[in-house]
């Protein structure tokens, strides 16, 4: 039965919690990281991601050293970055749950991953483990587009396969992910006052709303999504709005949905604006429409008889656990590592209602995961 210290990996958990870390600015986290893992008997680097996002520290690697010859590396990950409102973090204790005060973000996401990651390496050091070689990488700036992953300079990583921990319940071991389209809308009418000529007005507000109130937006399927997020036009209330900018996304874990359900949205906005226009003095003015679909990061799919996938659930089996394989609606840094070559799958921490200020953490599943971890380093290295 492999062990964690219950009351350290908490510990370390309210201590790396209380300290601020929004998306370039998780010098200081990475700081107090950087002494556990060395305390753990890592040696540690930082890379030069931090000039490349324009942040105060780049991505943490560290190399934990095989005490056993011959066995792959291992990548264990977790992000060092939080979503606002997650300045000021007050951590409250409830017996195994810890919430915030109310008025933040706790950070589970993603210092769960971080706490639970040391606590493993603690642990294969007290233990006398014999182990392959264990890379652990601490992302920045996953919260704003997984730029940290992006930019992580893989030279400095020896391990190909391995996990992330970025996910809530540690009984799920997500393989699947999907790709996401981030989408820029801007429709353009024509200005005009609003009480004296409106008739010499076209209402880029009014168009984009008939766009979006034709449009399927939320759950478009099991594997699909999209939304409309951002919203920005208009100079005042006394002038015939002539440009009005709508910002959203659209995911799914099938790329022909995805790209149906983009072309979908655009479908809506080209309809809107082909029927909107105004004649002025003789002249007939056209609303307009400019769009962009950017790729914002690729889906994931991870096999299920891959090594890692099946050690992860052989590990936790030994130590009376059970984890299955699970898909997802979010995107991690485990999408890019895929996509960069690496096989990464993401098992799950504890986080629960993340990104809201009503995020808790579940300290009994946190140290789940970090059981499962530590039999699973045992057991890559009998292979
Ligand atoms: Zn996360």
């Amino acid at each position: 039965m492999a062990a964690v210290n219950h009351e350290r990996l908490k510990q370390l958990f309210l201590d790396i919690a209380r300290i601020d870390s929004l998306s370039r600015c998780e010098r200081d986290v990475a700081m107090r990281l950087k002494h556990e893992l060395e305390s753990a008997g890592a040696s540690c680097r930082f890379d030069d991601t931090a000039e490349k996002v324009r942040g105060n520290v780049g991505n943490l690697i560290a190399h934990l050293e095989a005490t056993r010859e011959g066995v792959a590396p291992l990548l264990l990950c977790a992000h060092m970055d939080t979503v606002a409102p997650g300045e000021g973090v007050k951590p409250v204790v409830e017996g195994d749950i810890v919430r915030t005060d109310g008025t933040t973000v706790l950070g589970g996401d993603d210092k769960s991953g971080c706490a639970l990651i040391c606590e493993v390496l603690h642990q294969v050091r007290e233990l006398g483990l014999a182990h392959g070689p264990v890379d652990v990488v601490f992302t920045v700036c996953e919260e704003i587009g997984l730029l940290g992953a992006r930019h992580l300079d893989l030279n400095l990583v020896r391990a190909r396969e391995g996990l992330v921990y970025d996910s809530d319940s540690p009984r799920h071991l997500v393989v699947s992910a999907p790709s996401a389209q981030g989408l820029r809308f801007t429709v353009r009418g024509l200005e005009a006052h609003a009480g004296m000529v409106p008739e010499r007005g076209l209402s880029a507000i009014k168009v984009a709303a008939e766009a979006i109130a034709a449009m399927r937006l939320g759950r478009i399927d099991d594997e699909t999504t999209a939304n409309l997020g951002v919203i920005r036009g208009g100079r005042a209330g006394n002038i015939i709005p002539n440009e009005v900018t709508v910002n959203g996304e659209a995911r799914s874990r099938d790329g022909r949905k995805l790209a149906a359900q983009v072309q979908h949205m655009v479908r809506c906005f080209e309809d809107a604006v082909a029927q909107a226009a105004v004649t002025v003095d003789g002249n007939r003015v056209q609303a307009r429409l400019e769009y962009r679909a950017v790729p914002a990061y690729a889906g994931m799919k991870v096999a299920e008889d891959a090594p890692i996938v099946r050690k992860v659930i052989e590990a936790a089996r030994r130590i009376g656990r059970e984890v299955v394989t699970a898909a997802t609606g979010g995107g991690c840094d485990a999408n890019i590592f895929n996509h960069r070559g690496l096989v990464v799958a993401n098992l799950g921490t504890g986080m629960h209602d993340i990104h809201t200020v009503r995020e808790w953490l579940d300290l009994r599943e946190m140290a789940a995961a970090a059981e499962v971890t530590v039999e699973l380093i045992k057991l890559h290295a009998e292979a």
